[in-house]
């Protein structure tokens, strides 16, 4: 069977799963998302999710048309219709059909989407051996202009950055902020290792608040690694003794070359592996 993709209360073939040209979640990129896990059939940090959705839907005046408890339903539904117990699931809410002006009074009918598909992590090999990565050219969106917390469909900012990392050859990318001090990647966040402590910009760096961010932070807290959120500089990391990244597709993954630079002794680190280990165990038991 085709696999089956929720729009508004329906199920629908993959391939005939459409929405219109007129939506202003295309013609805008107007409307916001969210990508969540779910682990041996039960979703992970589902509340969190909703939470992250239904904040960035308030920040750009756009009321989801169905309540929290009827989109864990739709989600539940597009796993278990999908026979998927290990998946990864994208919801997304769009502005709806308008007219081609900008005007969003002119969208009556946001379009709610659930997408539930087999997830591809990256290749086994980096999780073993580490990711390189460069810091981009492209500068994370200034949160005076776009907050970066808002999981929007509008992601050219790190579609941007995407591209010169992959024209370098790695597959992920580093962006600073206005200041030049560490972001995040295009679609991850940053950690680093230093004497034992646990760094990552703080949520005033410019940075989606990642939740696997949230969840790893609070591991490193249980082993007794002191965390601290800090502006950090390209420096800093240069110096690290291990580098990761997290993210709710990625999961936790460890960074050994940064800007041609190698991180620690170039292997994933202990406190790296650690994370790694625990965030497996919490996410598979
Ligand atoms: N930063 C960006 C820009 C992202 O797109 C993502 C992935 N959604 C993350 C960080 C990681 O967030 P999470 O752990 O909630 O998936």
């Amino acid at each position: 069977m085709a696999l089956q993709i929720y729009i508004n209360g329906e199920f629908y073939d993959k391939a005939d799963a459409k929405i219109s040209v007129y939506d202003h979640g295309l013609l805008y990129g107007d409307g916001v998302f969210e990508g969540i896990r779910s682990y041996g059939g039960k979703v992970f940090r589902l509340a969190e999710h909703l939470n992250r959705l239904w904040e960035s839907a308030k920040a750009i005046w756009l009321e989801i048309p169905i309540s929290r408890e009827e989109m864990t339903k739709a989600i539940q539904d597009t796993l278990a219709v999908n026979n998927i117990t290990d998946g990864y699931i994208r919801v997304v809410v769009t502005r709806g059909v308008g007219s081609l002006g900008l005007d969003p009074n002119r969208c009556s009918d946001p379009q709610v989407i659930v997408i539930a598909d087999r997830i591809s992590l990256y290749p086994e090999e980096l999780y073993q051996k580490g990711l390189k990565i460069v810091t981009v050219s492209v500068m994370r969106n200034h949160a005076a202009a776009l907050s970066p917390r808002i999981k929007s469909l509008n992601y050219l900012n790190n579609i941007l950055a995407k591209i010169e990392g992959l024209q370098a050859g790695c597959i992920e990318a580093l962006m600073l902020n206005h200041k030049g001090e560490v972001a995040e990647c295009t679609g991850d966040n940053i950690f680093l290792i230093r004497k034992g402590r646990l760094l990552t910009p703080p949520q005033e760096a410019g940075i989606l608040e990642g939740i696997t961010r949230d969840v790893v932070m609070d591991l490193a807290r249980e082993i007794g690694v002191a965390v601290l959120e800090v502006p950090l500089t390209k420096h800093d990391i240069y110096i690290a003794d291990e580098c990761f990244l997290t993210g709710s597709a990625a999961e936790v993954v460890p960074v050994v070359t940064v800007d041609c630079r190698t991180i620690g002794d170039g292997a994933p680190g202990p406190i790296t592996r650690e994370l790694m280990s625990r965030f497996h165990a919490l996410t598979r038991s």
